[in-house]
């Protein structure tokens, strides 16, 4: 315990520091249709280029990051990198491309945000409804956070998609779903992991993309991995996937080369 306590601490120093320095950058995941393979997007996760510890994803610091108090930090700096990442987007012939953030609970529940993310894409001069907002089920679930509810729908006013993130792993997915101004469902990867081989994991998803499709909202799969996984969902009613299947997350620098040979894997998603 005392050791994974002054771990935190250490790592909680050593972000403080790796701000300073500038050493967070976004990685950018693509998302493809189910049916045409034609590119819709891509997730922005922040990964740490730690000194001596090499490339570090999310996971490995964002929950000591939160604990810390500096993920707001360090999502305001994504927010501004990330906007302008569809102007390369553009330049690659994506217009329509989205691109995804992730914001964690304490950002949403500040009152600055809105203006924040307005800046931003103002700034740029990029469309609103590119920029699309992921949030957890839990974000919503508690009824002190209602200034986190109050800035989710300034931002769906503003344009802004709305998504929920880990769809079917939080308590709250129904009346989420009725209640807030949702774009898209990203079914967590719980639910696609082995579902080639699973038994009754494949009526269980095929139930949350129902959902889904029922409240009128996009649905995405996450977290497909393999053929086996990505043929199944091809006979399902999803609308898009996201996973290594289809590409690992990368720096922008090498998205152009991913575009490149997906667009020549797929020949027909090349009409946008
Ligand atoms: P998430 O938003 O659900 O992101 C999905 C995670 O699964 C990412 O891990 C991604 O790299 C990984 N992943 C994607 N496809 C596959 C796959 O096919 N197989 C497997 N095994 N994994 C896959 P990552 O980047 O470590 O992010 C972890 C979590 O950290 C994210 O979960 C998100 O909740 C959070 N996060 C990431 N970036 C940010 C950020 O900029 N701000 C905040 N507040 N949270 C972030
Ligand atoms: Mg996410
Ligand atoms: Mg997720
Ligand atoms: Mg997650």
């Amino acid at each position: 315990m005392r050791d994974e306590a002054l771990e935190r601490a250490a790592l909680a120093f050593g972000i403080r520091e790796g701000l300073e320095r500038g050493e967070f950058e976004p990685y950018f995941q693509p998302q493809v249709d189910n049916k045409t393979n034609q590119i819709v997007g891509f997730e922005a996760l922040v990964r740490w280029n730690h000194p001596e510890l090499g490339l570090l994803s999310a996971s490995q610091f964002v929950p000591a990051a939160e604990n810390a108090h500096l993920i707001e930090e360090i999502d305001d700096l994504m927010f501004e990198v990330i906007c302008r990442a569809t102007t390369t987007l553009d330049k690659l012939g994506l217009p329509h491309a989205t691109v995804s953030i992730n914001i964690s609970t304490a950002r949403l529940m500040n009152s600055e945000l809105v203006n924040r993310l307005l800046s931003a894409v103002d700034m740029v001069g990029v469309d609103p409804t590119r920029i699309c907002i992921e949030l957890l089920e839990s974000t919503l679930l508690n009824d002190t956070m209602d200034s986190a509810i109050n800035n989710i729908r300034s931002l769906a006013e503003a344009g802004f998609g709305i998504e929920l993130d880990d769809f079917g792993t939080g308590h709250a997915a129904i009346s989420s779903l009725r209640n807030f101004p949702i774009s898209r469902i990203k079914i967590d990867r719980t639910f696609v992991s082995g579902i080639d081989v699973d038994t009754s994991l494949p009526a269980v998803t095929e139930t949350l993309i129902d959902l889904g499709n029922n409240f009128g909202v996009k649905v995405l799969v996450e977290g497909v991995e393999n053929n086996a996984e990505r043929k199944f969902f091809e006979n399902t009613m999803c609308d898009q996937i996201q996973g290594y299947f289809v590409g690992r997350p990368m720096p922008l620098g090498e998205l152009s080369v991913w575009v490149q040979d997906w667009r020549e894997a797929y020949p027909l998603a090349k009409v946008a």
